[in-house]
């Protein structure tokens, strides 16, 4: 029986942030395109992958925990093909690691040869080999690797590789290598594509996407891509993540103004608001310069919605240096935030810093963070009540099949009632209750 026929299957666990969850729908796309089909029972799949992320201790915790647990499934299904990919692959000496503890992986690979998957896959299968391969250096940026979206309505779309900013606490730029722009034909291209498919929004991804351009001989920066992206017809919605607060400029904070799909929301991750922490995370800003760049976002962009990360427990952080993180928190008055308690991560500048932060005092203070942060966020939701908003449609809401879910632009979620309503419309919603993390509604 010719192999496509047998119907094999595929599930991919994926942890971390936007730009694994990316890869993911590539490798799902790859597997599609060589006959696998998606399974959402571990259970039932042939080959199952594990995308990790090792951007903090938890994350990799999760794996180890979730590779342990395989060991039964192998036993029972030996003809079961296990691959692990990821950020975590990166590190030096993690792969070894993997196979002398789990010797039931037949496949590693890194963040920069993802789109071999399928060469690899054919080894395992016809030489019976396990393979492990991880390339050191960035690779040119492959174009033309099939993506397998997640939604029908709402699309990433990567505008750049990499990072350059070495903060001090952080492994991305060893695990992903140095910053890499796509041409922006190749992303203009990507996103008419997707709007032809019926696509309403496109997130664009990068780990700093304000300094998207450099290195490219066409004459184009962040804010020129914007404005280009702007003119696709059919596309409806732009989002962005991540603009690192050094270099988001006015041009972009122009462009959101002044173009009809850039929607207002900015993700502006702060870090801390302790001037000599962030001196010490080598992040190139102050609390003022910060508090200053978002009053300029709050004055030019009415109705714009701010979100962040934020890091506890940084080595050295005193309880004053805490305090003035908490005092940011309450001047900005985020709508959300990520927040973490600081994570030491192997051969990075922080992990070799004196007065690491004991546990208990970590807890401590995120615990009041997550307080203070929850408290901006309902403020923030409550000013929706009463309000009517453009909402993308994506589909019904996981919890209550009578009620659809959506976006509005700022990037709220809601839930709603109506009639004749379909993935992929804008339907105006009267907000009529604010919740902790959603916003409740009717449609109008
Ligand atoms: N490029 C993005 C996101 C990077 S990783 C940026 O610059 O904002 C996502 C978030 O994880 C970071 O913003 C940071 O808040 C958090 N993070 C990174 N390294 C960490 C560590 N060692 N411990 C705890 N949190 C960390
Ligand atoms: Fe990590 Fe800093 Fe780069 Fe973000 S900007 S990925 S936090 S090094």
């Amino acid at each position: 029986m010719k192999e496509e026929m047998k119907d094999l299957k595929y599930f991919i666990e994926t942890w971390g942030c936007q730009m694994n969850e990316e890869d993911s729908e590539k490798l799902s796309g790859m597997l599609k395109s060589i006959g696998y089909s998606k399974s959402t029972d571990i259970k039932d799949a042939d080959i199952i992958i594990f995308n990790t992320c090792c951007v903090r201790e938890n994350a990799e915790n999760k794996v180890f925990g979730n590779l342990g647990e395989l060991k039964h499934l192998k036993k029972k299904k030996p003809e079961l093909i296990v691959a692990v990919c990821g950020c975590m692959m990166q590190q030096e000496g993690m792969a070894d690691k993997i196979l002398s503890k789990f010797p039931h992986v037949n496949i590693i690979f890194g963040t920069h040869n993802a789109y071999k998957f399928p060469e690899y896959l054919n080894r395992v299968k016809t030489e019976g080999v396990q393979v492990k391969e991880i390339f050191n250096k960035e690779t040119e940026i492959i174009e033309g690797v099939p993506i397998d979206r997640e939604s029908s309505v709402k699309a990433f779309v990567t505008i750049m590789y990499g990072c350059n900013n070495f903060c001090t606490y952080c492994v991305v730029p060893y695990v992903r290598g140095r910053e890499r722009s796509r041409k922006s034909e190749d992303i203009i291209k990507e996103i008419e594509d997707l709007v032809a498919k019926g696509y309403k929004e496109v997130t664009l991804l990068g780990q700093n996407v304000n300094s998207y351009g450099k290195g490219l001989e066409e004459d184009i920066d962040f804010a020129k891509l914007l404005r280009k992206i702007n003119e696709v017809q059919g596309l409806e919605r732009v989002r962005f993540m991540t603009s690192h607060p050094k270099d988001l400029n006015k041009d972009v904070i122009y462009a959101i103004k002044e173009c009809d799909k850039l929607c207002e929301q900015i993700h502006l991750p702060v870090q801390s608001g302790s001037n000599r922490i962030l001196k010490k995370m080598n992040r190139h800003y102050t609390k003022e310069s910060y508090l200053e760049l978002v009053e300029l976002i709050k004055k030019e962009i009415p109705g714009v919605s701010l979100t962040t990360d934020i890091i506890v427990g940084f080595p050295g952080e005193t309880e004053e240096d805490f305090l003035d993180t908490l005092d940011l928190v309450q001047k900005v008055q985020y709508d959300s935030a990520f927040t973490f308690i600081y994570s030491r991560r192997n051969n990075t500048p922080a992990d070799m810093m004196l007065n690491q932060v004991p546990d208990a005092d970590k807890h401590h203070r995120f615990d009041r963070l997550v307080k203070a942060v929850n408290e901006s966020v309902i403020m923030k939701n409550k000013e929706f009540e009463g309000k009517v908003t453009e909402v993308l449609v994506e589909g019904f809401s996981k919890n209550d099949e009578t009620k659809f879910t959506g976006r509005t632009r700022n990037g709220k979620l809601v839930n709603f009632t109506g009639e004749n309503i379909k993935a992929g419309d804008l339907v105006n919603v009267k907000i009529v209750r604010a919740q902790p993390f959603s916003l409740v509604g009717e449609a109008l």
